[in-house]
Order: structure tokens, then C-alpha cells, then sequence
């Protein structure tokens, strides 16, 4: 078989370089291993009728306009805002902490300059910040990282904050305000009708052909291609010669709950200290979907299964530009995408990438 271009990976990275290089009049093949489209941001009805994310929770935020038109192409959107809640000495209090935070903690009634003082108080003075725990402490001091971040971060990673590069603690910012959202991006929305609806539409051109359960060891002889898309593990397109970049899986659990609608006031529970999973989702909140029942996940983060977070840890970072020099050398192919880039990009980060690759190619 022969193709203009060959697109390992049917996730964000290789359904939007198909759908653009196909638009540019080029004949794509797109494979995956797994027995569906849509990578991590898969979703589907669960045997109760519930549309659930099988690989977690996947909310849709963006600054960038260009990227949210790009996608409302392919899709209806539903207005949501995610909320979190942590729930820390049998209370639930808002992630990322804000002023309610604080106050339902201690049981103060600190007005947003009283929360300031406090933060300025409690500030661990460090002068390099080069660990999450630098990180942590810096902008919060040991009471608050202590019960919010140092059991949520050895459950997630099995690393302590101080093993873990400070661009992961960075991530999470501290509000002295009432902003109780997760994510503050101007462009905050679910696909109306699901994810895999999206890509269904993003993979619809009649020049897209795809093939599902798929391995590229079982095709990497077989398929004649110009150029290559691959969006899978850099490491494993090279035979893990370096080695292996490490990464961080999790298990999910699922459960439905038939007699009640809802199970938690939010669509995230954060568990930092209790039990061995750190979140409970529940999807409905996502969806807005309507039923009698609801079903929820717990996710256990572990060592083994699929690739899910890269490790960011410097040594890694060192692995991956071996690779990412070996990579650099290739005239025909590119590597896009979370697992190709080792990168723990967000779904609009993977896009824009896939874009941007795509625009490279004259698509
Ligand atoms: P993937 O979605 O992983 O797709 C890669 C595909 O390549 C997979 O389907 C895989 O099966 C296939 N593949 C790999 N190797 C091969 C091979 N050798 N042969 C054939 N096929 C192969 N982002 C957000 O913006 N918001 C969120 O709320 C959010 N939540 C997340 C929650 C979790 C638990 C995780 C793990 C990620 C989350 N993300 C979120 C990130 C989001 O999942 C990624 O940005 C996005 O899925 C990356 O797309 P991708 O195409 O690079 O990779």
C-alpha cells in the first residue's frame, strides 16, 4: 500500500495533522493500536448509558481563539467551567487554594488583603526555586504544602516534592481571591456530543483512511509512505536504544451508582491524604448529561501501563534530547504530540503542535 502520508496515532496530534494534510489534498493513513480514535481523549457511553472518559477526565481549555475556532469546525460546544474540591480534614475546600480555602481551613474570615499577609507570612524564603518542593514552599509555606500537596504528589508520581522538577508545582497557582475554578482560560468548554464525535468529524475527509488495533511494527514494512506523523512514544520508534523514558500510568476504577444523581457537589474530589487513589470524577457534572444514576472514577496513579504523564525530571529531560536529536535527522518524518515530544502538553497545546507541523509540511 501507498500513501502520501502515513499518521501513527489517531489522539489530537494525529487526527488534526490528518484532517489538515488531507484538506491539503494529500492521501492519509492513520493507525492506531488501540480499537478506537480519539487517544486519551476518547470517550464512551458506559454499559449504564453514562458517557465517561476511560483515560480520565479530559476538560477542553484554551487562550488561544485560533485553535477554539479550529475545533468548533468539527463540533458543538457545552459551556463548563471545571471546579475542584480537596478534601482535607473531613472538609472539602476549592483547589487551587483561594481565600475560601484558607478561611474554611483554619476557620478565619480573612478578607483577600488578610489572606495576602498570611501567604507573605508563612512564604518559605528560598532563593533558587529548583524543586516542586522549592516551588511549593516558596509560594505557600509547610502547613499548606504539607496537607495539600506532599501526599497528592507521592501518590501521583511516587516521587516526594523535592524529587520532582518545579515546573509540575508550577502548574497549580494560589489565588487570595474567591475564584473557585480550575482553569482561568478564556475559552472553557466540553464537545457538546463528546469527544469521539470530534474526531469522528476531524477524520471524515474521504482521503482519511483508518485502521484501528493497528501496531507501526505490524505496518512499518508493509506501507509505502512519503511522510510520517508519529505520535506515539519517541523512545519506542527507536527501539528504546537509549532506553526508556520513564512515565507515570494510573489504573481507573469505575463504579455506577443507580439510586442517587449525583455523588459529589463538583465534577473533581481531590483525595491529598486519604486513601490510595487522588481523585473521584464524576462525569455528569462534565456533560451535563441528564440520568437517574451516576458513575464515577477513581483513579489509582501506578508505575506500570500506559504511557500516560511524562516523569518531569531533569535526567529524563536529558534521555529525551538524545532522542530528540537522533529525531532531528529525519527529512521524512516528524514527531508531534505528548508521548513523541515527551512534553505534558494540554489538549489546545497539542493542536496547536499538530498545526503548526502540518503548516511545515505546506498543509
Ligand atoms: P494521545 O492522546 O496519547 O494519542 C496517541 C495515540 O497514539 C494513542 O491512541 C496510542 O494508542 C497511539 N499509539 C502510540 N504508539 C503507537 C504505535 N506504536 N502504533 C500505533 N499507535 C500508537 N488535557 C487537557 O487539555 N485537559 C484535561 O483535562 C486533560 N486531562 C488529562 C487527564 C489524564 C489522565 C491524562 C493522561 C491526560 C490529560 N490531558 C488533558 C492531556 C491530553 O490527554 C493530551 O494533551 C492529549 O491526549 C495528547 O494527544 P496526543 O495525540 O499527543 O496523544
Amino acid at each position: 500500500m501507498k500513501v502520501d502520508c502515513l499518521v501513527v496515532g489517531a489522539g489530537f496530534a494525529g487526527a488534526v495533522s490528518a484532517e489538515r494534510l488531507a484538506a491539503s489534498g494529500r492521501t492519509v493513513l492513520v493507525i492506531d493500536r488501540r480499537d478506537h480514535i480519539g487517544g486519551n481523549a476518547y470517550d464512551r457511553p458506559d454499559p449504564h448509558g453514562i458517557l465517561v472518559h476511560p483515560y480520565g477526565p479530559h476538560i477542553f481549555h484554551t487562550n488561544a481563539e485560533r485553535i477554539f475556532a479550529y475545533l468548533s469546525r468539527f463540533t458543538d460546544w457545552r459551556f463548563y467551567e471545571h471546579r475542584v474540591l480537596a478534601a482535607v480534614d473531613g472538609k472539602l475546600l476549592p483547589m487551587p487554594i483561594n481565600r475560601t480555602t484558607i478561611n474554611g481551613l483554619y476557620g478565619w474570615s480573612l478578607d483577600e488583603a488578610g489572606i495576602r499577609a498570611h501567604l507573605d507570612a508563612v512564604r518559605v524564603p528560598i532563593d533558587t526555586v529548583r524543586t516542586s518542593e522549592d516551588a511549593v514552599l516558596a509560594s505557600i509555606g509547610t502547613d499548606l504544602c504539607d496537607r495539600f500537596f506532599r501526599g497528592y504528589t507521592r501518590k501521583q508520581w511516587g516521587l516526594d516534592l523535592a524529587e520532582l522538577s518545579a515546573s509540575v508545582a508550577a502548574r497549580i497557582p494560589t489565588r487570595t481571591g474567591d475564584d473557585d475554578r480550575y482553569f482561568t482560560d478564556r475559552f472553557q468548554f466540553m464537545p457538546a456530543a463528546g469527544y469521539t464525535r470530534l474526531f469522528e468529524a476531524m477524520l471524515s475527509s474521504p482521503r482519511i483512511t483508518v485502521r484501528l488495533s493497528t501496531d507501526f511494527s505490524q505496518v512499518r514494512d508493509e506501507i509505502a509512505w512519503d511522510h510520517l506523523i508519529f505520535t506515539g512514544p519517541i523512545d519506542s520508534f527507536y527501539g528504546h536504544r537509549f532506553g526508556r523514558l520513564p512515565y507515570r500510568s494510573l489504573r481507573f476504577e469505575h463504579q455506577h451508582l443507580a439510586d442517587r444523581a449525583t455523588f459529589q457537589p463538583v465534577g473533581q474530589v481531590n483525595y491529598p491524604n486519604d486513601h490510595a487513589f487522588t481523585r473521584i470524577t464524576e462525569f455528569k457534572h462534565l456533560t451535563g448529561q441528564q440520568a437517574a444514576g451516576t458513575s464515577i472514577m477513581r483513579e489509582y496513579p501506578c508505575a506500570d501501563g500506559e504511557p500516560f504523564y511524562p516523569v518531569p525530571r531533569p535526567e529524563n529531560e536529558a534521555l529525551y534530547q538524545r532522542y530528540k536529536a537522533l529525531a532531528a535527522e529525519e527529512a521524512r518524518v516528524s514527531f508531534v504530540g505528548r508521548l513523541a515530544e515527551y512534553r505534558y502538553y494540554n489538549m489546545d497545546q497539542v493542536v496547536g503542535a499538530a498545526l503548526k507541523t502540518a503548516a511545515d509540511l505546506g498543509a
